[in-house]
């Protein structure tokens, strides 16, 4: 099969699987047993992996606490600031384009007596700033905003959201999961409180994931869940120390290499959209062309339904919106709330590019993808 679904999930790269073998069967003492030699060992690993991918971020080791993915770190993030709160401050703000693992948080402190304010985006993708400006009230705890798109790759303005959620005096949160190991984070210039991170999206394993938590805004967040003092009270139980190797030599690969290989997959990226646009030029792509990932393409055909097309092409795997979603009939909220309607929706399909992508994977796909939509349109009789 050929596999452009990256922003699903990426596969473990060897070198990730080699560093983390010796912590499943040879230093596998819990890193919280610091009164002994395997231990102690377990805990110096954490420790010099928890400095490296705090070093990759331009973030202090203390500001890295491990939790199991980034749905757990924006649960974290969201739920913990309401937990923490004892102030009058009782509305939330995020955007209409976010993952499910912010929405939902987001949604469960409207039961506990908060306002919710979702914020909209342009026919691109872009947050609507001047919305964002006009909620932001000294009624805002906490703005959730992501850095870059999981279905279109459209990156917002982190910087300028962040700017202005602070001077009404927000803490902001950022869902960095689809961004990490992809562009620069640099959280020494960018002034964001929370910062949620997936290694599995960057040649990490599954399971692994980190909240950066800014020195200075820890004690605006409260903890979610009680068994333990690891992660500094915030995050019990028994620290994943192969998942956590893992990470950091995710982190080291990706940064060693992230502007050639960032201009590689946007050559791939665009190559695979010329391509295709060529066998089918009724194809229009979804979301701001100029400021998005370089991995990835959301594409809309004229008339054929994208989940119809994908069973045409088993060997390309793609996605119809995001992976936790396909499976289900709902449209895509993310492709509504840019202004499409529920049937353009349906129509469009979400092609991820990344480090084992090939020149000759992208020839491939194209030809199979405009065999399929031609397949599909003699069926449905329509087009083409
Ligand atoms: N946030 C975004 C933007 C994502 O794309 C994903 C993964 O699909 C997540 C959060 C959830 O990450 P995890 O799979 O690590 O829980």
């Amino acid at each position: 099969a050929i596999y452009l679904d990256a922003m699903a999930t990426t596969p473990c790269d060897p070198r990730v699987v080699e560093a983390m073998l010796p912590y499943f069967h040879e230093q596998f003492a819990n890193a919280s047993s610091t009164v002994h030699a395997p231990g102690q060992c377990a805990y110096d690993a954490v420790a010099s992996a928890r400095r490296t991918i705090a070093s990759c971020l331009g973030a202090q080791a203390e500001e890295i606490l491990f939790t199991s993915g980034a749905t757990e770190s924006n649960n974290m993030a969201i739920l913990g600031a309401a937990r923490a709160n004892t102030g009058s401050r009782r509305t939330i703000l995020t955007s209409a384009v976010e993952h499910r693992s912010v929405l939902e948080p987001c949604q469960m402190l409207v039961s506990q007596g908060y306002t919710l304010k979702t914020i909209g985006v342009d026919n691109q993708g872009r947050l609507k700033h001047d919305e964002l400006q006009q909620a932001l009230g000294d009624d805002v705890l906490l703005t959730s905003i992501q850095m870059a798109n999981n279905e279109t790759g459209v990156l917002q303005d982190i910087a300028t959201i962040s700017r202005l959620a602070k001077a009404a005096g927000a803490l902001v949160h950022v869902d960095a999961a689809q961004t990490a190991g992809k562009i620069p984070i640099n959280l020494q210039a960018l002034d964001v409180d929370y910062l949620s991170l997936s290694a599995h999206k960057f040649y990490g394993p599954k399971g692994i994931g980190a909240l950066f938590v800014r020195r200075e805004a820890a004690a605006h967040l409260g903890p979610i869940m009680g068994g333990g003092t690891q992660e500094r009270r915030l995050r019990p139980g028994t620290l994943n120390v192969p998942g956590i190797i893992g990470m950091a030599r995710a982190c080291e690969l990706a940064l060693a290499d992230m502007q050639n290989e960032g201009k590689r997959i946007g050559t791939l990226r665009n190559l695979l959209e010329n391509l295709l646009m060529e066998k089918i030029p009724e194809l229009i792509t979804n979301g701001d062309r100029a400021r998005r990932l370089p991995c990835c393409t959301s594409i809309r055909f004229a008339h054929t339904d994208a989940a119809g097309l994908m069973l045409q092409v088993p060997h390309v795997a793609m996605s119809a919106g995001a992976a936790c979603s396909s499976g289900s009939s709902e449209p895509s909220h993310v492709l509504l709330a840019m202004g499409l309607d529920t049937d353009e929706a349906s129509r469009s399909l979400r092609l991820s590019l990344g480090r084992f992508t090939t020149e000759e994977d992208i020839r491939s796909a194209a030809e199979a993808i405009a065999e399929g939509y031609e397949m599909m349109s003699l069926l449905t009789g329509v087009g083409a």
